[in-house]
């Protein structure tokens, strides 16, 4: 509708243009004529009437008034000439200015429109892609509720190696989406999850799951599971005691899981940690910090809060050929057995590293050197 207004607007506005511009075109004809008038009279000299005619002395005697009254008629035909000639000129200049404005008003207008347009492109635009994304998003949101309807979601489990021994002696808990038969890594859709506040779900489901599966294992099983909770839910009241609601409903050793927080987590909300912490060791339940020595690394959060395993992560261990990097990890691995905190190195890719951990005296090894995560039903029988 608005673009047709401008439309129309526009089109009216060349018209004015147009018939300004025909007008002023008259008005120059017009004035040359009159001048071509002029010219003419002016070659008609009544003085040279009077000199060269052939007509004798006495005709101009016998007419002289006749003769002088044409002569006044012709001057006041000049005089009111060049009056019309003097109108003309003014009203000529006028209708230049008008056009030379009207042209400079139709340039602004169109760049206006031009402007107009673009804006309205760019806002279409942006209209479409925020409507894409809120389709996009609530497609996310049915297909991962469907998801969960239809256990896609599927429990892997990387195993987690006795240093010392070499032996299998707990595992983590590694999400999978298996749809439509195409499996999809947690890194595609955990933070999409978080962002869309459903993460929460998830984590709850897999946690029902793998007590539902230490009960089925039951009180001979030794081996310790660990599962990942994002930290946008875990320091809710109700969301713990969701947690707790779980626990409970299965009968298994409590002290075989344990939950794994990254670092970050304590940094800004120590105080809700602190209870978070009291809460889950009076359900005997352990607590791991994940991905250690990426992140702030706070050290003195060790002492406030009762940590029972530190997970080394992968880029640590990137750079074992430095010198320095061993010195560090070294240092660490000396803490946690002062503090009696469990060490868990991830990601160890080779034996070099390997051999580092057992020299140092690191507990635990997890890492494609040993095994992938795998299905949990395959790290069950490998267990058994
Ligand atoms: P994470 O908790 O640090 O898990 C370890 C990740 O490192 C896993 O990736 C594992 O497959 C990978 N990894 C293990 N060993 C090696 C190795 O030797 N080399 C290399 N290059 N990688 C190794 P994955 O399974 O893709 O999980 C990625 C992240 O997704 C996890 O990192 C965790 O933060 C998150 N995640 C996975 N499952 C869940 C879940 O159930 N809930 C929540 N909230 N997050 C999860
Ligand atoms: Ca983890
Ligand atoms: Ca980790």
């Amino acid at each position: 509708m608005k673009k047709n207004k401008i439309k129309n607007t526009s089109i009216i506005l060349f018209f004015i243009f147009f018939i300004i511009f025909i007008l002023s075109i008259y008005l120059k004809i017009v004035i040359n004529e009159k001048n071509k008038i002029e010219k003419l009279l002016n070659q008609i000299k009544i003085s040279e009437i009077k000199n060269n005619n052939s007509l004798n002395e006495n005709f101009y005697e016998d007419n002289k008034l006749l003769i002088q009254d044409l002569n006044n008629k012709f001057n006041n035909i000049i005089n009111q000439l060049n009056n019309l000639e003097e109108i003309l000129k003014q009203e000529f200049n006028k209708i230049i200015y008008l056009r030379l404005l009207l042209i400079i008003f139709i340039i602004i207008f169109n760049i206006f429109l031009i402007y107009n347009t673009y804006q309205n492109k760019k806002l279409k635009k942006y209209k479409l892609n925020i409507y894409k994304k809120i389709k996009e998003t609530n497609e996310f949101k049915k297909e991962f509720e469907n998801g969960l309807k239809n256990k896609e979601f599927k429990l892997y489990v990387q195993p987690r190696y006795d240093t010392q021994t070499e032996k299998i002696i707990a595992g983590e808990i590694l999400v999978r989406w298996n749809k439509n038969n195409k499996i999809i890594y947690p890194n595609e859709f955990i933070k999409k999850l978080e962002q869309n506040n459903l993460i929460g779900k998830l984590d709850l489901y897999l946690l029902n799951e793998t007590c539902k599966k230490l009960e089925e294992w039951g009180n001979k099983n030794k081996i310790k599971i660990s599962i990942n909770q994002s930290q946008k839910n875990i320091l809710n009241k109700d969301y713990i005691n969701e947690i707790k609601k779980i626990i409970n409903k299965y009968n298994f050793n409590k002290e075989l899981l344990e939950i794994e927080l990254t670092e970050d987590i304590f940094i800004e909300n120590k105080e809700k940690v602190k209870l978070l912490e009291k809460e889950l060791h009076a359900l005997n339940i352990k607590i791991a910090i994940d991905d250690f020595g990426t992140g702030y690394s706070s050290y003195n959060l060790l002492d406030e809060i009762e940590i029972d395993v530190l997970k080394l992560d992968k880029k640590l261990f990137d750079n074992l050929e430095n010198k320095k990097t061993k010195i560090i990890i070294s240092a660490i691995i000396q803490m946690t057995k002062e503090l009696k905190i469990k060490s868990v190195a991830e990601g160890i890719e080779n034996k070099s590293q390997v051999e580092f951990l057992k020299k140092i005296g690191c507990n635990e090894i997890q890492g494609y050197y040993y095994s992938r995560p795998k299905e949990i039903d395959v790290f069950e029988k490998e267990i058994r």
